[in-house]
């Protein structure tokens, strides 16, 4: 069957000989062709289906080819395509509407980009005209995005190639919050939280601190979860010395861990929030920056040195309106919510079975599976290092096996992130556990205990 003329084997050639493949060796990369998906499903171009359980990049929270979304892409392109950001389009003041009622409260003035990474650069560039302090304190095992602002400000190892002649001024890193593998030695709850502490510490030793970055839930870096204690502390902590809460919800955002937003677990209202990925269920790129009033009534009298050619781009907002529309008549952040403590029930049950299994952790959709070699030691059975050195990991290994089996899952250093489309129901949930239960074995058996 050809498709644009071409085979799939001419397809995927050409994609690797003049295409990048991104964070990877070049010559490993053997990608496979998407030729359609619908719901929580994908199909190859050989035809084959595979569940998607972690919604691609845990963005496609609607899953595949919604149909409302799709016609407001259609109906937007027949409207008006294009319209520099300067003027007023019906689309963005109706986005902005939907933003304000399921945004946290507090968040009233919106900037639109093209990415969580660009989101990002907005928000320290507000958080700096806003302050006029230049420092931006991040956290370790974090990952804000790939340019040069966000990827300095990303505490996980992709920031070292970048490293030191692309690190950019102002960034320091604290702890990350991680009650599993505690960067501080401590154990919750005797800790007091000591790893939030630690950021008043901070703040207090350094001058000229403008802002603290959190991802509410760590993504990629293992769905970690911090304790209910965290954010109201941190809160307290950036109010009382006068520092901006931005909150990262790239990953966390849209029903994804069964509130709208991560931080509505805590009942927290951020300075700034940034967020992309499931905002359009990832059907276009958008990324939104949003602040509080306090901060757009800075702006009044000072000026907004920030833009984009794409910025507010009305392709880029018609499909977000239509995704809010969606998430509220289908009741998908409820139904994340609900779907939460049924994923987590299975995945307690292989953590019994399966020794590899070293901690389970998520919220809502969005779970992680970490393995390890040695659950008194948690020693993992890769690392970042592995990866540079294009040394192939137990958990790619798997999801290997995973894939030939039908089931497509994200798979990272040494855990799986599982997040499927929140339109998945509890027959898909159960096969994708079955396959990875299948396969664990492979894990176990590396076991040293
Ligand atoms: N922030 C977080 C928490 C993310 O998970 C990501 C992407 O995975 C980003 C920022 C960067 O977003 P993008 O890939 O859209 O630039």
């Amino acid at each position: 069957d050809l498709m644009h003329g071409m085979t799939t084997e001419e397809i995927c050639d050409i994609t690797r000989k003049h295409n990048y493949g991104t964070w990877r060796y070049q010559k490993a990369w053997k990608p496979i062709q998407m030729v359609d998906a619908q719901d929580s499903h994908i199909i190859d171009g050989n035809g084959k289906r595979y569940l998607d359980f972690s919604s691609q990049l845990m963005c496609m929270n609607l899953g595949h080819k919604n149909a409302a979304v799709i016609e407001s892409i259609a109906a937007q392109a027949r409207e008006l395509p294009y319209a520099m950001p300067g003027y007023a389009t019906a689309t963005r003041a109706e986005l902005s509407k939907l933003l304000l009622e399921v945004l946290p409260s507090a968040l009233t003035k919106f900037f639109f980009a093209t990415s969580g990474t660009e989101a990002n650069e907005a928000a320290f560039k507000i958080a700096r005209m806003y302050t006029g302090k230049s420092k931006i304190i991040a956290r370790y095992r974090s990952y804000h995005g790939s340019t040069t602002g966000s990827i300095a400000a990303t505490g996980d190892p992709r920031r070292w190639a970048m490293e030191p002649g692309g690190k950019g001024p102002g960034i320091i890193f604290s702890p990350e919050v991680n009650c599993y593998r505690c960067p501080i030695k401590h154990t919750y709850p005797q800790c007091g939280i000591a790893c939030a502490d630690y950021l008043e510490h901070m703040i207090r030793n350094e001058s000229d601190v403008a802002a603290v970055i959190v991802e509410p839930i760590v993504g990629t870096n293992g769905v970690l979860v911090p304790p209910d204690e965290y954010f109201p502390t941190l809160r307290k902590i950036c109010d009382d010395n006068n520092v901006l809460m931005i909150v990262d919800e790239v990953m966390t955002g849209w029903g994804r861990t069964g509130k709208w937003f991560a931080v509505d677990h805590w009942g927290i209202q951020p300075d700034i929030l940034v967020t992309a990925k499931g905002i359009t269920s990832a059907y276009v790129p958008l990324g939104l920056t949003a602040t509080t009033q306090k901060i757009a009534d800075f702006f009044v009298d000072h000026f907004f040195a920030h833009g984009h050619t794409y910025e507010a781009h009305p392709m880029t907002l018609a499909p977000a309106v239509a995704t809010i529309h969606e998430m509220q008549r289908l009741n998908l952040v409820d139904r994340a919510a609900e779907l939460g403590p049924y994923i987590e029930a299975k995945l307690q049950d292989l953590k019994l079975r399966h020794p590899s299994i070293g901690d389970i952790r998520g919220k809502g959709l969005f779970w992680a599976l970490d393995l390890v070699k040695n659950r008194d030691t948690k020693e993992p059975f890769n690392t970042y290092a592995d990866k540079v050195a294009g040394i192939p990991s137990l958990v790619d290994q798997i999801a290997g096996k995973m894939m030939a089996d039908g089931v497509t899952c994200q798979a990272w250093v040494s855990h799986f992130v599982i997040a499927p489309p929140l339109i998945i129901t509890k027959e898909e949930i159960d096969l994708g556990i079955a396959v990875l239960d299948k396969h664990l074995h492979l894990a176990d058996e590396k076991c040293s205990r």
